[in-house]
Order: C-alpha cells, then sequence, then structure tokens
C-alpha cells in the first residue's frame, strides 16, 4: 500500500545532504573518509556572533518573533544591501526566514502556478530543481560547459524564454560552479530580458562574500531590473552559521508579503535567537571575512592546481564559492580497477569505495559531465583527498 502522496512520490532526496550522509555513515564505521561532499564552512561562526547570540538569550529573546523578521534586522539588512550591494530596499521589502532554502521555497510558492516555466542556467543549485517542481513549475535548463566557464550566453538566455517563462534563477559566486557573472554579463543577460518584462529573477548571492574576482555584482542594480528580481542571501556561508538557519530576500512588496503570508501558515518567524545574532553579522564591515576569505582563496588554488595534474580531469579557475566542477566525462566507458564508469554517479561511487573520498555526482546539478568537490576543508585534507583521487584513477 502506498499511503505517501504523489507529491512526495516525485520529488527527489538531496543528493548534497544524501551524499553527506553517507559519508558520516562509513566515518561512524570507522572507514576514512574525506567527505567534500557538503557545502559548509569548516570554521567556526566568529565570536562576536556567537555573543550578540548569548545576549539574546539573556534579554529573554523567547518569544514568537514577527513573521518577516525582527525590525531591527529588516533595518540591518537594508543597511547592508546599500552597503554592499548599492541596492535601496526599505524593510517592507524584506522576509527574514528559517534558511535561504526557506526563502526560495516561499518565492517558488508564492510566484509560480501549474505549468510556469523557470529557467535555470545548469549547473544550478541542486534543490532549485525539487523546489520549483514541488510548486508545480517546469524547470527548464540551459546547459553550459567548462568551456564557457559554465556561464549562459544573451543568446542562450533568449532562445530558452517562451509565452510560458515566469522566471529565471540563478545564483552568483555559482554552487556548483563558482563563476561569477561580472556586471558586462549581467547587463547583456538583462538587456534580453528587457524585452519579456514579465520574466521575474531570482538573484541567490548566498555566496556574495566568498569572490575572489574582486567584483561583485547584483543584478538587481542594472537598470529595469530592480522591480522584477528577488535578491535572496543568508548568513549560512560567509558567517560559517549554516545551522542557525537565517536567510532572507530584498523583493516587491507585493512579493514580500506574499511571502510572509505563506510562512505565517507554515514556520512562522525564523528562530529568536538566530535572528539576534544575524543582526550582528550583517552590521559587521565585511573586512571581518578577510582571513576566512583568504582561506578558501588558498584552498583554491591548491585544488585546482592538484586536479590539473590529473590526466583527463578538465577544469574552470572558480572564481568564488568553495567548489570546483571538474568535466570527468573522459573516464566514461573505461574500467578501473574492475569497475566500469559510466556516469558521473558511478565516477562519484568509485572515489567513495576506491579512495575514500566524497563527492557529488554533477547530475544532481543539471550537468552529468561533471563531478563537485567542496574544498571547505583543511589544506592537509585537501591535498590528501585529490593525491587519493590521483591514485584511484592511475
Ligand atoms: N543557495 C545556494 C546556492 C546554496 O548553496 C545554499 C546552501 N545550502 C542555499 C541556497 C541554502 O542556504 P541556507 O543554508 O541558508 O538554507
Ligand atoms: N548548499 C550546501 C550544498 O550545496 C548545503 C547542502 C544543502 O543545503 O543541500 O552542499
Amino acid at each position: 500500500m502506498n499511503f505517501l502522496s504523489d507529491r512526495i512520490n516525485n520529488l527527489s532526496t538531496s543528493q548534497t545532504l544524501a551524499m553527506a550522509a553517507k559519508a558520516r555513515e562509513l566515518k561512524a564505521q570507522g572507514i576514512d573518509i574525506i567527505s567534500l561532499s557538503l557545502g559548509e564552512p569548516d570554521f567556526n561562526t566568529p565570536d562576536f556572533i556567537k555573543e550578540a547570540a548569548k545576549k539574546a538569550i539573556d534579554e529573554n529573546y523567547s518569544t514568537y518573533t514577527p513573521v518577516d523578521g525582527y525590525v531591527e534586522l529588516k533595518e540591518a539588512i537594508c543597511k547592508k544591501f546599500k552597503r554592499d550591494n548599492g541596492l535601496d530596499y526599505k524593510p517592507g521589502n524584506i522576509v527574514v526566514s528559517t534558511g535561504a532554502k526557506q526563502s526560495l521555497y516561499n518565492i517558488a510558492q508564492v510566484m509560480l502556478n501549474d505549468g510556469d516555466e523557470v529557467i535555470l542556467p545548469a549547473p544550478y543549485w541542486v534543490s532549485y530543481f525539487e523546489i520549483i517542481k514541488l510548486s508545480g513549475g517546469i524547470p527548464v535548463e540551459v546547459p553550459t560547459s567548462v568551456e564557457s566557464d559554465f556561464k549562459i550566453t544573451p543568446e542562450q538566455l533568449e532562445a530558452a524564454i517562451t509565452p510560458k517563462t515566469k522566471m529565471m534563477w540563478f545564483s552568483s559566486p555559482c554552487n556548483p560552479s563558482g563563476s561569477v557573472y561580472n556586471k558586462e554579463e549581467l547587463t547583456a543577460l538583462a538587456k534580453v530580458l528587457e524585452k519579456y518584462p514579465n520574466v521575474f529573477i531570482v538573484s541567490d548571492e548566498i555566496y556574495e562574500h566568498i569572490n575572489f574576482s574582486g567584483t561583485f555584482c547584483s543584478i538587481a542594480t542594472i537598470p529595469g531590473m530592480f522591480d522584477r528580481t528577488i535578491t535572496v542571501n543568508g548568513v549560512a556561508k560567509a558567517f560559517a552559521m549554516t545551522g542557525w538557519r537565517i536567510g532572507y530576500i530584498g523583493a516587491p512588496e507585493a512579493i514580500a508579503k506574499a511571502c510572509t503570508k505563506i510562512q505565517g501558515q507554515v514556520t512562522s518567524g525564523a528562530n529568536s535567537i538566530a535572528q539576534r545574532a544575524t543582526i550582528a553579522a550583517v552590521e559587521a564591515d565585511p573586512s571581518v571575512l578577510n582571513t576566512m576569505v583568504s582561506a578558501f582563496k588558498n584552498r583554491r588554488d591548491l585544488v585546482v592546481g592538484l586536479m590539473k595534474e590529473i590526466p583527463g580531469v578538465k577544469l574552470n579557475v572558480p572564481e568564488g564559492a568553495f567548489y570546483v566542477f571538474p568535466d570527468i566525462s573522459s573516464f566514461f566507458g573505461k574500467t578501473l580497477r574492475g569497475t566500469t564508469i559510466n556516469n558521473a554517479e558511478d565516477f562519484s561511487m568509485y572515489l567513495l569505495a576506491e579512495a575514500n573520498v566524497a563527492t557529488v555526482t554533477g547530475d544532481a546539478f543539471g550537468n552529468p559531465n561533471c563531478l563537485r568537490l567542496s574544498y571547505a576543508a583543511s589544506e592537509e585534507q585537501l591535498t590528501e583527498a585529490i593525491t587519493r583521487i590521483k591514485e584511484a584513477l592511475a
């Protein structure tokens, strides 16, 4: 008897979380697994943020919070948007949620009708696809490759637009490719979108600060885009706060109100202590992140250097986030130590079994030729992991 809904039966499990769970399970069995599967900083939350949380507990921030977030937090987020992004949001444009994941889910729920198409430049973050499907939308993938630095062109965007297109969702810096769209590239995409005024944009900027390119551009700053963009951000990645679960959006007021409405029926306002701690995080000058960001840059250089030494692996140089997304399709059809590698999933499983390194297959992100490795791990672990991978592929 199948008593579960079609909705849940049609939903895929998050492959990032599934691989992380598998790695944890193998580790618990005593196997020396290096997990490069989960996108999660390996740093501690900065002390000034922890202090703000402790103070909030002592000051009895223990009751239900406003559904869209504390006013002080929303004001601090507006200042952050102005300071870092040049965006003029007002508190009425802001909704604070239980992680950027909930922000994204809210947007899909309040904007999509059955059959609405959502353009996803691929590779895209794993959960976009399922969140859109769960909300009745149809993900329309636009493929890219390592040769184009995993970025779409204006021509590709235009070719993907149909009368049913409701939105485009993308992240920059991108999870999983690490690619960063610069102002010129975003302006060129915006030029196409100008012709289609009913298409909205979800700009996921959660990796904004983990960016080695020296520039960052929010698409909402490009003329004509502000009123049709939902800017998504959060504190999980930049401030090493993945478990605190705070994300937020800046959006046209009607969309913000709708997100508040759904959140009010589903989860209520986000955690009180985490919100108070987030005020400290977003008020801080981004220079507090310099040490962490330069550690990520060193690791990026290390990992890219080591991966390039592996014959058959093709790699772009990611400019942000903390992932590399090598194209490993040259191994498809080969047999290594008795295992035939037919696709990226086989490749990932082979690395888990033979190198004890956990990665995530590119299929999860809409690119079946690639593999994602998170370099949010120590330099020793990264060197060891890639040495093991190299040996397993030799
Ligand atoms: N967007 C992207 C691109 C991500 O990598 C993540 C990481 N989980 C999220 C959104 C969700 O972030 P949060 O942990 O705040 O829900
Ligand atoms: N965003 C991280 C990742 O892509 C965390 C896992 C998740 O939320 O799915 O690995």
